[in-house]
């Protein structure tokens, strides 16, 4: 308040020196100064102007030029007249002018004394307040500064004073309980310590006891000590006395091997130098046993070599002689004809019915097991096969015969043929020779329910050929492994219609084709035909499960269905002689052929005549090709069905073929069983054909073994004209005769 008070009072000081200037001169005071100066210049200039024109009119008369100036001028002063009463009627207003202001300037001053006696007022009155300030301030300065700044402070720091307050309280709470739980602990301690006392007392008493006993103790032990140093004292000494006993002798023991020392140094002696003499042969030794061994080795790698030369020459000769029996056996073959019909007659059925209708109309020769009888409405009609199966004839027989055949030897016949036929064993031969890399075909041909089947798959308790012919190329290929590695693999189809279907593939619908190998070789086969690899009996149970399964799904009735297709089993055999790198390949074909009988021609019709038709026609093509085969005729027709197509390869050249005809016993079958054995015999007759015989025979090893096998067989060539040695070539129909003729002998002697 002092202070705006001050500035009031300096702006009113202002506001009075800047009136009081205001008031000293106006701007309209200063230009009337001016305009009267002025006005004082232009009346003195004109009297000045006045009087030349006068004495410029004095002079004009004379001077006439004179008067234009005068003119002139006379003009100019009256312009400047004119100006003159302007400038005074300028004069009169700013008078005017003068006037009001000078009013003013009055009118002003008096308004400056009322505000300056106002001033004055106020001034005193400021004063009076200032000096009320003034009063109070001091009355306000003399209260105590102290208290003032701690009011201030507290104010400020209370806040903070209290929060810390209650810190403080809280913490206080909280050594109040640790103080508490202290003091729990503390009588505890307390406790303790008096029941520590207790036991420290009791201790002590204990103490005192065992130092007691101690004491006793050790009194007792001083006691014993003593005793036992006397008891020391005189052991000592008589330890001393038995010693010095001891020693003596110990003396006189001395002087006895003194003595002996002496006695033994001539021995030791010699003992150095027998070392000596050691040392020097066991330093020689090296040498002498390099000179050993090194006459050792020589002596064993000459051996080694003996051996290996041995090995070689046998290594030779088991070559020559595996040549040697291998064109043997071809010679024996050929000789023989490798195409084979055998018939085998199956028992009396129940399914046959009874009466005149089932009665047995198959007979068979005492003296020959190639000669069958058959009574067709009442005539008795022979035929005669390479072999004949009667109903006795068990599954394993078949094979014994036509190993003879095969393997090639009468004698090997008469030894090995049972009494009883079997017919496995008849086939065994032919198996075994896939393994030396010849191509097999084996056919079971006959009417529906002749046991065509039953010999190829058999029962399950007593198989037929198809097991049997892979157990036993098992067994053998197991009895080579030492020389030879061999795969067999199996391949199963089916030909119904002159459709060729796999029977273990993935679509045995689909239908496949036989095709030419790209290779040239001229070899067929079949693309997309699944082959399994069996090592095993299981491995081929499977094989023919599954193959069954594949025939059943498609067919409630599988001898129905079987009875209209041919059932093929393809066995390949492949085979590498580790010695001599040889390799071989032989197929096995065991096929299931489809029922021969004519379907009556008039009730067939359909489905059942197209199947009767495809059926009549592939069993003829396999008789044709036969028949051309065993005649050897420049053309066989293999393309005429599929089955032959097939199995092309597997029935020219070096193959192996054997045809088993399958009959029925029963009276009522006579007219199909004529025509099976009909078939039969035609496919067989060719065999002993002159043009073939003689090409066969005319050879020089064929005739020799010929004459081998009759000397064998203890037996002279008979009626027919004799065959020696001298004869180069002997006629065909001797031949043929005396081949049969030996034939026969072979067979009947078994
Ligand atoms: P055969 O003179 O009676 O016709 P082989 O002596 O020609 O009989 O023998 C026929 C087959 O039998 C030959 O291929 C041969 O491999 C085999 N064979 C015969 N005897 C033996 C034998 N002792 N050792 C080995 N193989 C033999
Ligand atoms: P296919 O196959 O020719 O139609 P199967 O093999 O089915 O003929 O034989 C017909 C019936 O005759 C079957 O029940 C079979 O067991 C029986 N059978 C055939 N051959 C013989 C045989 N040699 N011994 C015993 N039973 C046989
Ligand atoms: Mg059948």
């Amino acid at each position: 308040q002092v202070e705006t008070l001050k500035e009031k009072l300096l702006e009113q000081a202002q506001e009075i020196s800047r009136l009081r200037s205001e008031l000293g001169g106006t701007d309209a005071e200063k230009h009337r100064d001016l305009l009267a100066a002025e006005n004082e210049r232009l009346r003195q200039e004109m009297k000045a102007l006045e009087g030349e024109l006068q004495r410029q009119q004095q002079a004009q008369c004379r001077d006439c030029p004179h008067l234009q100036e005068n003119a002139e001028l006379q003009e100019q002063l009256s312009q400047l007249q004119r100006e003159a009463e302007e400038t005074r009627a300028r004069l009169v207003e700013l008078d005017l002018e003068v006037q009001q202001k000078t009013n003013r300037l009055a009118e002003v001053e008096l308004r400056l004394k009322d505000s300056l006696a106002e001033r004055a007022e106020e001034e005193e009155r400021l004063s009076r307040r200032l000096r009320d300030s003034q009063e109070t301030i001091a009355s306000l300065k003399s209260q105590p500064q102290q208290i003032k700044y701690i009011i201030k402070t507290v104010e400020v720091e209370s806040a903070k004073v209290k929060q810390a307050l209650c810190e403080t309280q809280s913490r206080n709470q909280y050594l109040q309980e640790q103080v508490g739980m202290q003091k729990q602990v503390l009588k505890e301690m307390e406790q303790q310590l008096q029941s520590s006392q207790k036991t420290e007392a009791q201790l002590r008493a204990q103490i005192m006891m065992y130092e007691a006993e101690l004491e006793r103790a050790h009194g007792q032990m001083l006691e014993e000590m003593q005793a036992m140093e006397d008891e020391k004292n005189h052991a000592i000494e008589e330890a001393f006395s038995r010693a010095q006993v001891e020693m003596k002798a110990v003396h006189e023991n001395l002087a006895g091997v003194r003595t002996n020392l002496l006695t033994l140094q001539p021995a030791l002696r010699t003992l150095t130098h027998d070392y000596n003499n050691l040392k020097r042969q066991v330093r020689d030794f090296p040498l002498l046993l390099q000179e050993t061994l090194r006459s050792a080795r020589a002596e064993i790698s000459q051996a080694i070599e003996e051996v290996h030369s041995t090995n070689r020459e046998l290594l030779r000769k088991y070559r020559r002689e595996l040549q040697l029996r291998k064109k043997c056996h071809n010679e024996l073959v050929r000789l023989k004809g490798n195409i084979r019909v055998f018939g085998r007659v199956r028992p009396i059925t129940k399914e046959d019915g009874e009466g005149p209708e089932a009665a047995n109309a198959v007979t068979f020769d005492a003296d020959d097991d190639a000669v069958l009888h058959l009574l067709h409405k009442g005539k008795q009609v022979s035929f005669e096969l390479d072999k004949v199966f009667p109903p006795q004839a068990s599954q394993e027989e078949v094979g014994a015969t036509v190993r003879c055949w095969c393997e090639g030897g009468g004698s090997h016949l008469l030894l090995t043929l049972p009494c009883l036929p079997q017919v496995f064993q008849e086939v065994q031969a032919l198996v075994t020779s896939c393994i030396d890399g010849y191509n097999v075909c084996i056919f079971a041909y006959g009417q529906t329910g002749a046991g065509k089947t039953y010999t190829m798959e058999g029962t399950a308790a007593n198989p037929g050929i198809n097991q049997r012919a892979l157990q036993l190329l098992f067994s053998e290929v197991r009895g080579k492994a030492a020389d030879w590695d061999y795969t067999i693999t199996v391949s199963a189809a089916e030909i119904y219609n002159e459709a060729l279907r796999d029977l273990l593939g993935k679509e045995p619908q689909e239908k496949l084709e036989i095709k030419l190998c790209p290779d040239g070789s001229g070899q067929l086969y079949v693309p997309g035909l699944t082959e399994f690899r069996v090592q095993s009996v299981e491995d081929i149970n499977k094989v023919f499960e599954f193959g069954h399964i594949k025939r059943v799904t498609e067919c409630t009735n599988l001898n129905e269905h079987s009875s209209r297709s041919h059932a093929l089993l393809i066995v390949t055999v492949r085979g590498l002689d580790r010695s001599t790198g040889l390799r071989t390949t032989g197929k096995l074909n065991l096929v299931d052929l489809a029922g021969s009988e004519r379907v009556g021609r008039s009730g067939a019709e359909g489905s059942r005549l197209r199947e009767a038709q495809h059926i009549n026609k592939s069993l003829s093509a396999l008789g044709d090709v036969i028949y051309a085969l065993r005649s050897r005729q420049g053309h066989v027709p293999f393309r005429n069905s599929k089955l032959t197509y097939l199995l092309q390869d597997s029935l020219s050249g070096d193959s192996k073929t054997l045809m088993m005809v399958q009959v029925s016993p029963a009276e009522k079958n006579t007219s199909e069983t004529l025509c099976s054995l009909k078939f039969a015999e035609r496919v067989r007759s060719v065999e002993l054909g002159p043009v073939s015989r003689k090409a066969e025979l005319g050879s020089w090893p064929s005739q020799e073994h010929l004459e081998v096998l009759e000397t064998l067989l203890g037996d002279s060539p008979g009626s027919s004209a004799p065959a020696g040695r001298g004869h180069a070539s002997p006629s065909p129909g001797q031949l043929s005769s005396r081949s049969a003729s030996i034939r026969r002998k072979l067979h009947t002697s078994g």
